[in-house]
């Protein structure tokens, strides 16, 4: 039997290692993605004010993983009737198979947007907007303006980072970054008071927050927002929302609480909108994709075990997704807010639970300098 698992981000490594657990020995398994390494992408604002820290955000999935077999190639298409996945370089078939793509961002429709805006979805996004940065501030000994479109976990994050990295590069008196959020709060999907926290954090440190801002286009020198409004910039961020890979012909499906898109198909992470036992939509997040890619593998490892003893189908007892956060937390550059439990932290007990959230998963994938490099520059702001 062959279990292929596609995609590694956050759900695919978790899922491949927890099938690794999990299945018989004489299951094959391959995980086919189009990278070697398994990047951090919860910590890739973090390379905007330190190009080097991007070293420390890539695991070898060779290293992250131990009997699966590592296939990097362009998963291309996915032949659910067949049970065939094209891949550049080949095809693969499979007996069961976990859908892990993550998502592509979204521009809705705005080309404009798109044509003039940087994503963050990629190291070499993050270093990118870093030089543009460089770029403008060296063009001008005026005032310079950062727009950055939708403040969610990303949006929030990339610009706390560039004001610090503003401060740092002696142009904080003359950068304004401006952040915009369509819906009425900054990190809408998250818990209503740590969105007002986080909020609270970003205005300390002197970002201009625009709530109910809708986006509808960009030009050159200004972005356009419902209602006439338009807001001059030098340059454009653009975290604005996601949406399924082209592979998935840009769909996020929609599963329930066991992670079946079919009787051999299981989807998890952001490639998919998650509703949980409790028939809520799943925020998108490294930490959901992470423990629903384990309830996936367990389904996957008991219809194998069913298939193996022949019991009938409607028997076979799926493993459902409960998702419990144990709590949230971003930078805003050299700050963070945390919410664990009831309670909303922010300074150095914020800090240090990011510190420790990102560690403790390096330490599992076995990076125990890259893992203690990171907790300091968490700690240390
Ligand atoms: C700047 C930033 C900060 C964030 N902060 C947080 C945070 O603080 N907390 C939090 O929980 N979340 C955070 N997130 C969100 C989090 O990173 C995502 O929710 C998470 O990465 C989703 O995991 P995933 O495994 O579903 O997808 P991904 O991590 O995106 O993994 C998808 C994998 O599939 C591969 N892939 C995609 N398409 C193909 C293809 N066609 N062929 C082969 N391989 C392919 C990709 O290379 C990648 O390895 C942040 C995101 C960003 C950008």
């Amino acid at each position: 039997m062959h279990v292929v698992v596609l995609g590694g981000g956050y759900a695919g490594v978790a899922a491949v290692r927890r099938l690794e657990h999990l299945l018989p020995a004489d299951v094959d398994l391959t995980l086919a993605t189009d990278t070697p390494d398994h990047v951090l992408q919860h910590e890739l604002h973090r390379v905007l004010r330190r190009p080097a820290v991007a070293n420390d955000l890539v695991v070898p999935l060779t290293q992250a993983t131990d009997r699966t077999r590592i296939r990097v190639a362009t998963v291309d298409g996915l032949d659910r009737e067949n049970r065939t996945v094209s891949l550049s370089s080949g095809t693969l078939a499979y007996d069961y198979c976990v859908v892990c793509l993550g998502t592509q961002t979204a521009f809705h429709g705005l080309e404009s947007v798109r044509e003039r805006a940087t994503p963050v979805k990629r190291i070499r996004h993050a270093l990118a907007i870093r030089d543009e940065f460089r770029t403008v501030l060296d063009a001008t000994t005026g005032s310079v303006r950062i727009v950055v479109g939708g403040a969610g976990l990303s949006g929030v994050q990339v610009a706390g980072e560039l004001a610090a990295l503003a401060n740092a590069w002696d142009a904080g008196e003359r950068t304004t970054v401006t952040l915009l959020e369509q819906r009425s709060r900054v990190a809408p999907n998250l818990p209503a008071r740590f969105g007002e926290a986080i909020a609270s954090t970003l205005a300390e440190t002197g970002i201009d927050v625009r709530t109910e801002a809708t986006v509808t286009g960009a030009d050159d020198t200004a972005v356009e927002l419902e209602g006439d409004g338009a807001i001059p910039y030098e340059q454009l961020v653009w975290t604005g929302g996601i949406r399924g890979t082209d592979t998935m012909a840009a769909d996020r499906p929609r599963v329930g609480p066991d992670l079946r898109l079919d009787e051999h198909t299981f989807v998890c992470g952001d490639a998919a909108q998650i509703e949980d036992t409790t028939g809520q939509l799943v925020p998108a997040s490294a930490q959901s994709a992470r423990r629903a890619a384990r309830t996936a593998a367990t389904n996957v490892a008991r219809l194998i075990e069913r298939d193996r003893t022949g019991t009938p189908t409607d028997t076979a007892e799926l493993a459902q997704f409960h998702f419990t956060s144990p709590g949230w937390v971003v930078s805003v550059g050299d700050d963070a807010v945390a919410t664990i439990g009831s309670r909303i932290l922010t300074g150095n007990p914020a800090k240090t639970a990011k510190a420790a959230v990102s560690a403790r998963y390096l330490l599992e994938l076995g990076e125990r300098r890259a893992a203690a490099r990171l907790a300091r520059l968490e700690v240390g702001g």
